[in-house]
């Protein structure tokens, strides 16, 4: 009996001897990593033509609706961190910025190249464009030499599948290839890793997030309202809509989850 108890005293002693910074450090590490940012959606950025129809209508602001919103972060203090420094904080990696927020463009529209792109690079400020690398070099969509120019630039490029299908009604071999291919295709022409998906239309089931999970993507975002992007919840990460009508104070409300503000928005 006297062996294992001396060998008890040496391992309780060792415990104790690496001091309370080490111990902390190994309970800190063992929680799943959350952080609270808010993750804005957007789409298409310009102006209103009489022939959009009304879901283009209901996916569009203006640019000037975006200037406004980058002054009000930039006068708030927040700083732009992008889908691929929320994934990489998440699986252990460097610590956010205070007050993160994250910009979100989906589909690869035209003009989000001169309405978000340029705009955000004037102001030092980085975005994610989830790209659908089947859409690139065709009318109304940004062409592949201006993916490469923005990643070049700073800006995340990510996918969001190869042809943009709702993946929970196509075939499990096509939901597979558009989960993949998008990744793969991505990485070999912009050379930087792809690790970021977002699921076209917000759509998933248990089959889509083990595909995107076997695929290599470290982190995927859906349409789901909400701000705290959890480790637990990698898969599944919540954004926050922007509306083209939202004035100042319930844009203000979409960045801090303020309940009061939200209820005022008539959408
Ligand atoms: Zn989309």
């Amino acid at each position: 009996m006297a062996l294992p108890l001396t060998r008890l005293v040496i391992v309780l002693a060792c415990f104790f001897a690496l001091g309370p910074s080490l111990r902390g450090t190994t309970v800190v590490s063992a929680a799943p990593r959350a952080a609270f940012v808010p993750v804005l959606i957007y789409h298409h950025v310009k102006w209103p033509r009489p022939g959009d129809n009304a879901i283009e209508r209901g996916l569009t602001i203006s640019p000037a609706q975006l200037a406004t919103e980058l002054t009000h972060l930039a006068a708030g203090g927040y700083r732009s961190v992008t889908a691929r420094d929320i994934a990489a904080f998440l699986r252990g990696g460097p610590a956010l910025p205070k007050r993160p927020v994250a910009l979100t463009f989906d589909d690869g529209y035209s003009d989000v190249y001169a309405n978000a792109y340029q705009v955000l690079l004037r102001r030092r400020m980085r975005a994610t464009f989830f790209i659908v690398p089947g859409f690139l070099d065709k009318p109304r969509y940004l062409t592949w030499k201006q993916v490469e120019n923005m990643a070049a630039h700073g800006m995340d490029i990510e996918a969001h599948s190869m042809t943009h299908p709702d993946l929970t009604t196509v075939p499990a071999a096509q939901m597979q290839r558009e989960i993949r291919l998008s990744r793969l295709l991505l990485e070999s022409r912009l050379h930087r890793q792809v690790r970021v998906f977002a699921y076209p239309y917000g759509a998933y089931n248990g089959g889509i997030l083990r595909s995107v999970r076997s695929a290599g993507y470290y982190a995927a975002f859906t349409t789901h309202q909400g701000w705290w992007q959890t480790e637990t919840n990698r898969l599944v990460l919540p954004r926050v809509y922007v509306d083209n009508d939202d004035t100042a104070s319930i844009f203000a409300g979409r960045l801090v989850a303020d309940a009061v503000a939200l209820a005022a928005d008539p959408t």
